[in-house]
């Protein structure tokens, strides 16, 4: 280590964590970024932020390890995959921790987050049923046809700071069964679980330079975008970060799918079964600190009598959150992420009282005890909430819920279909024919009935409408193969030998 570095590690007297490319950690160098334990609010270790030098030898491995890679039969790389799975889950508690140390999030939703990106997993081992390709025997007199999906090359993932073992597993897994090599830029707030997974992948026996793991900012990614052999690159992270992500990459040529933010509504109806909507609401408004993109952020209430009766529920039960570090697993909710974002929702919540609306149940000054540096919130209830305010117009991304009244399901739903973003929805009520029209006419990609947080689960595909997603394709399930594959569709005729072809000058058609 230089002395320059050396004075560099001893100034910080924390660990910098560095990144893990061709099956190796490789150390920082150069620019770094502080991560909090966002619940003592104290710095733990820095994290590199890879300039040139770094990203372009993470490039050249996953291009180095492709043609290997992708000729590797699909049964061998689901045998990697079943591996890697045994591996997360002997492994969940430290991912856990990890999970909570840095992000915050109550070690039960860690867990949760965990089994969920290892149900990707368990749909990559199927590898093989889901790259079978298309055949058509006889397409005309001796000849076949048929559709193979081959893997793109190099590939890349740029995720956010909110699910840091989810969302590059809702990516990579995939990715890397269908045959691509890939590089992960996770986020800078929470990236000590990616180093993690990317080790137990290489102890489940995939080839160097296969998964690789480049820390950075804004610089890397533009790296990233900007790198000829990046094939397709998928992103989750906020819109106008997203938007930015899809026109530079696709102006590079590249395949993009790039998630955004989001806004979810639940319309309760006046046939609901309230104590449960309202449970449901508890949990997908609240749980994580809000800080999801399906998190439950307006409750439109269809009527007068339901507005009352979901306010006053839920009053009680956001004055009575548990709210603490998230190794107590006792408590329901962790503090946020940074001191930015408990900035920010203090200001908006500020804005909402300026613009009028009506605050039921304040979080501002909570602290926790020993934690007074931590940056905890209590739960935000707001009622009378209308559509111009900015605390319904925008994403706040943190536990603050906003109740809007309206008369009619049409004026829920048109409330719904007019906002910018068009990630996850849900209705609650009794009733079939309600529910069935909603799903058909709401313009959002993800609807839960009597579902506040309708996730699809691994074998379908996750991904919103409007501005919360940039692209085509969703991410997992069968999109991702899609995604992560180009169809090539092979033509063959075998002539028999005693038979000499006539030239033939019209276009061949009807089998012909
Ligand atoms: P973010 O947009 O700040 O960061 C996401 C990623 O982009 C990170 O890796 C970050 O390093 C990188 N990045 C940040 N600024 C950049 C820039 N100027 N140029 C290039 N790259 C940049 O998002 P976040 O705060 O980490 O995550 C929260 C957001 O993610 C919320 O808006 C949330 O709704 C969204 N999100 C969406 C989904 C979804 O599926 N639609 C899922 C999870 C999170």
């Amino acid at each position: 280590m230089s002395s320059q570095k050396a004075e560099k590690n001893s100034e910080f007297a924390r660990p910098i964590l560095g990144h893990f490319i061709d099956g190796k950690l490789v150390n920082a160098e150069g620019r770094t970024s502080e991560v909090f334990n966002p619940a003592t609010g104290q710095v733990t270790k820095a994290v590199a932020l890879a300039g040139r030098e770094t990203y372009e030898m993470a490039s050249s491995a996953a291009k180095r390890a492709f043609p290997g890679w992708r000729n590797t039969p699909p049964q061998k790389r689901a045998q990697v995959m079943f591996t890697f799975k045994k591996l997360l889950e002997a492994h969940a508690d430290e991912l856990c921790a990890t999970i909570t140390s840095e992000h915050g999030k109550v070690l039960d939703d860690a867990r949760g987050e965990l089994g969920r990106g290892i149900e990707v997993v368990e749909y990559a081992c199927g590898i093989s049923e889901l790259l079978k390709g298309e055949f058509s025997k006889n397409a005309g007199p001796g000849i076949d046809s048929w559709s193979e999906f081959q893997p793109l090359g190099v590939v890349a993932g740029i995720t956010p700071f909110n699910f840091p073992v989810m969302v590059p597993m809702w990516m990579f897994p995939l990715a890397i069964a269908c045959g691509n090599t890939f590089i992960l830029k996770p986020s800078e707030r929470d990236p000590s679980a990616s180093i993690l997974m990317a080790q137990l992948l290489s102890e489940a026996g995939l080839p160097d330079g296969v998964f690789n793991v480049v820390n950075g900012d804004k610089e890397t990614v533009d790296l990233i975008l900007e790198d000829q052999s990046v094939q397709a690159v998928s992103f989750v992270g906020s819109t106008p970060i997203a938007e930015a992500i899809y026109r530079k990459g696709t102006e590079y040529g590249k395949r993009v799918q790039a998630l955004g933010g989001a806004k979810n509504h639940a319309v309760v109806m006046p046939d609901a079964d309230i104590d449960n909507a309202v449970n449901a609401l508890m949990g997908a408004a609240y749980g994580s600190c809000g800080e999801r993109c399906m998190a439950i952020s307006v409750a439109v209430c269809v009527g007068e009598k339901v507005g009352d009766q979901v306010v006053k529920n839920l009053e009680s039960r956001v004055k009575a959150l548990r709210i603490g570090p998230g190794e107590d697993t006792s408590n329901d909710m962790g503090p946020l992420i940074t001191l930015d974002a408990y900035n920010r929702i203090h200001s908006y919540v500020e804005r909402g009282l300026e613009q009028g609306a009506e605050l039921i149940v304040d979080g501002r000054g909570f602290k926790i005890g020993g934690n007074e540096a931590g940056f905890f919130v209590g739960g935000f209830l707001f009622d009378k909430v209308k559509k111009e305010m900015e605390i319904y117009t925008d994403e706040i991304f943190g536990p603050v819920l906003c109740v809007v009244r309206v008369e009619t399901l049409g004026q829920a739903m048109e409330l719904i279909n007019e906002h910018e973003f068009g990630n996850g929805t849900c209705i609650f009520t009794r009733d079939g024919e309600t529910a069935r029209y909603f799903t058909d006419n709401i313009h959002v990609g993800m609807v839960g009935v009597n579902v506040a947080l309708p996730v699809p689960v691994a074998s379908q595909s996750f991904g919103g409408w409007k501005r919360s997603l940039f692209g085509d394709l969703y991410v997992y399930g069968p999109d991702a193969i899609r995604f992560y594959t180009r169809r090539k569709t092979m033509t063959q005729r075998w002539p028999a030998s005693d038979k000499t072809e006539q030239a033939k000058f019209a276009f061949p058609s009807g089998g012909s």
